[in-house]
């Protein structure tokens, strides 16, 4: 009698088993213990230029990050290989300027992935100067921006994605602070640089930049620009004539020389030009370039 309750018991136990077991994979027929390493590394960010990459970093945990043009290049006039071309292809977020990297849009003709254009998204479809990411409070809306498409490739992580959005605006509106309060008082709000790059900077912080070179370091000053300047130069008492480490001091340092005036180097972060601005990064850069620009323009706090 004692076995035969054992044998019931186990047999009891076994079919409850089964019936436990049919449930189961009747309700949760797809895999029940989804591989959640599986997500790590999972949305590919593929960025043409350097300041656009940093904007992007450490949002999403997730993400991996590719450059286009390279430390020591100058993003104008690059042109990318066949494998940069397969990379802005293939990569899951592509996120372009669109004007300072025309050179992309052949690469991704035939791209059906995401593209974030960061002049597009910032309603700037055919303003001429490209340079958003010196302006700080424009490259907070970029970095909103990221933040939502990756959101959208990236559901799991929504909520340390927007933490990690605010950690960055937190940063940006910190530069744009100490810019606001550094350049607030100048005795001489003028500079001169080698390529039109400052203009969003200087619009936003109220300086004024006469610039030799166009919008893209190859354009060429004619002679006439030449002897303006030289004269703005001196009737205005323009103290500093800004060049940048990836393009030619050459007709810099000759107004300088023709004017009296002081040469100096003014970083437009279009990527990291020396293993200092590698160490900086963005933030450090911009802080370099605050203190020169008070430097420059005689400003007092
Ligand atoms: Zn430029």
């Amino acid at each position: 009698m004692q076995k035969l309750r054992i044998a019931l018991g186990f047999s009891i136990a076994f079919i409850a088993v089964w019936i436990a077991a049919f449930t189961y994979i009747k309700f949760f027929p797809e895999n029940p213990f989804p591989d959640y390493t599986k997500d790590v590394g999972k949305v590919s960010i593929v960025a043409t230029i350097y300041p656009l990459a940093w904007l992007a970093s450490d949002l999403d945990p997730s993400a991996t990050i590719t450059t286009i043009v390279g430390p020591g290049i100058e993003p104008h006039d690059f042109s990318p290989t066949i494998d940069d071309g397969k990379t802005m292809e293939d990569a899951e977020l592509l996120i372009v300027n669109r004007m300072v990297d025309e050179w992309v849009m052949d690469a991704i003709a035939d791209r059906k992935g995401q593209t974030v254009s960061v002049m597009e998204m910032l309603g700037f479809p055919s303003l001429e100067d490209p340079h958003v990411w010196l302006d700080p409070i424009l490259a907070q809306q970029i970095v909103k921006d990221i933040g939502h498409q990756l959101e959208i490739f990236d559901p799991t992580n929504t909520e340390i994605i927007r933490e990690n959005v605010l950690k960055k605006i937190t940063i940006l509106q910190g530069i744009d602070d100490r810019y606001r309060l550094g350049l607030a008082s100048c005795s001489i709000p003028e500079i001169v640089s080698s390529h039109d790059a400052f203009g969003f900077l200087a619009k936003r912080y109220g300086f004024t930049v006469h610039s030799i070179a166009g919008l893209s370091p190859e354009d060429e000053p004619s002679p006439s620009k030449l002897v303006e300047l030289t004269d703005l130069i001196r009737s205005h008492h323009i103290t500093t004539v800004f060049f940048e480490e990836l393009a030619s001091p050459a007709l810099a340092k000759t107004l300088a020389d023709e004017t009296g005036a002081k040469t100096d180097v003014l970083d437009a972060i279009e990527s990291l030009s020396s293993e200092e601005s590698e160490r900086l990064e963005y933030p450090g850069i911009m802080e370099k370039n605050l203190a020169k620009l008070k430097a420059a323009m005689v400003c007092t706090e």
